[in-house]
């Protein structure tokens, strides 16, 4: 299907209204045609003829009367949640976790892989094949309309491959898209992790956010950032923009892969983090001040080991995490400056070590560091999905595009992806 791309055309409508009303579907549940038509302020005659269209579809299904204003009763529609299916997947650098979500985005099941530091790439990638196998065979009936993978590292949207991913290497040999759809036939959408967070904060509180423009920035085993104005992803030329974690804090710092200097995530990611605390505990034990230090000072922690730490209180583990957020906030800063976003998110597995912490330290950084006006009018807050999931992300990311393009795929004569 090609649409002109001057002007809006007949489709361009068309598609914009079934949007409209799939996403009413979406956040009011069961609904009558004359309520969908008051919320969206489309004409009856259209709404009927956009859900005669979705009940002929399967995407939608007449659920009984409701009873409304007057005590008038009214056939109720509501999305087909049973039927359909898409299927959610994150991939980080040391495992993947995937999950079932209905088209509304509900999960209905997800799981996380075994740890996979050190393995190769390609081969963590058919491990996840078979999980994904698992997870269609669990999916009983319901069929999978398209696959979600939100991925680390700088997505090239034009030669569909990851361009780097600093602390595990081999992902840029695994064309990860084009396996997908060879092997399930059905849309694929891959899209950098902070992308897929941020589409995810949009999703899930669209009622509380306007349009206005929203940063997720995700501070986890890497740091990106996410930008969604009025309501679309900021994606950039190649599909890279919001690679924050690129962008320097100290021109003479230590070399980046990436060929920068001073990248702000070698200061500040997860492994950042456990990196630092580890060489802190290290020189403290060399220099026998074992005050703080426990008999077992000389093993690395693992990530985990050092959160639990901070939240006990621990004076070099919190010590390290406060400049870590100092970092962080460093790199905030920077996208405050270049963005003016009205919401600010922080999330991912450094904001869940210690959340209000880590929130408190980063606003009077970003406080000190901005102009006043800017920094008022900037609401930095901590990730509002539950969880922080990307893999709900992944899944939203491609039921977005199912919403935006219903026809391609449910009616008989379109089907995307072959
Ligand atoms: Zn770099």
């Amino acid at each position: 299907m090609s649409v002109a791309r001057t002007g809006m055309n007949q489709t361009n409508i068309q598609d914009l209204n079934r949007e409209l009303l799939l996403n009413f579907l979406r956040s009011e549940g069961e609904c009558a045609r004359i309520t969908l038509a008051k919320l969206s302020g489309l004409k009856q005659a259209t709404v009927t003829n956009i859900i005669n269209d979705f009940i002929r579809w399967g995407i939608v299904k007449e659920v009984g009367f409701l009873t409304g204003e007057k005590g008038r009763r009214s056939i109720g529609i509501s999305l087909n949640k049973e039927e359909y299916g898409v299927i959610g997947i994150r991939i980080t650098r040391k495992n993947y976790s995937f999950g079932l979500f209905n088209i509304a985005g509900e999960e209905i099941f997800s799981r996380i892989s075994e740890d996979f530091t050190g393995v190769s790439a390609k081969e963590v990638f058919s491990h996840l094949l078979i999980s994904v196998d698992q997870c269609i065979d669990e999916a009983g009936g319901r069929k999978i309309l398209a696959i979600g993978v939100a991925i680390p590292g700088p997505y090239n949207r034009v030669t569909r491959r990851i361009e780097l991913m600093t602390g595990a290497s081999g992902w840029n040999e695994v064309p990860i898209e084009q396996e997908l759809k060879n092997r399930y036939h059905i849309p694929i959408y891959i899209e950098q992790n902070a992308n897929a967070a941020a589409v995810a904060q949009y999703w899930y509180n669209r009622d509380k956010l306007d349009d206005d423009l929203l940063v997720y920035v995700a501070a986890g085993q890497g740091i990106g950032a996410g930008i969604i104005s009025d309501g679309e992803l900021v994606r950039g030329s190649i599909g890279t923009a919001g690679e924050i974690g690129h962008t320097s804090i100290d021109m003479n710092g230590p070399k980046c892969i990436c060929g920068n200097r001073g990248c702000l995530e070698n200061y500040c990611s997860s492994i950042a983090f456990t990196r630092f605390l580890n060489e802190r505990r290290r020189r403290r034990n060399s220099s026998g001040d074992s005050s703080s230090g426990s008999p077992e000072t000389d093993r690395a922690l693992t990530f985990r080991e050092a959160a639990e730490l901070v939240r006990e209180g621990d004076e070099d583990a919190v010590a390290v995490y406060l400049e870590c957020c100092d970092r962080l906030a460093v790199g905030v800063v920077n996208i405050i400056n270049s963005f003016n976003p009205k919401y600010l998110m922080l999330g991912d597995e450094m904001s869940h070590v210690a959340p209000d912490l880590m929130l408190q330290r980063v606003r009077q950084r970003v406080r000190e560091r901005t102009i006043p006006a800017i920094f008022e009018s900037t609401n930095i807050s901590l990730s509002v999905v539950e969880h922080d999931s990307m893999v709900n992300g992944a899944a939203i990311v491609a039921i977005t595009d199912i919403f935006r393009h219903p026809a391609d795929f449910f009616s008989d004569t379109q089907k995307k992806g072959e």
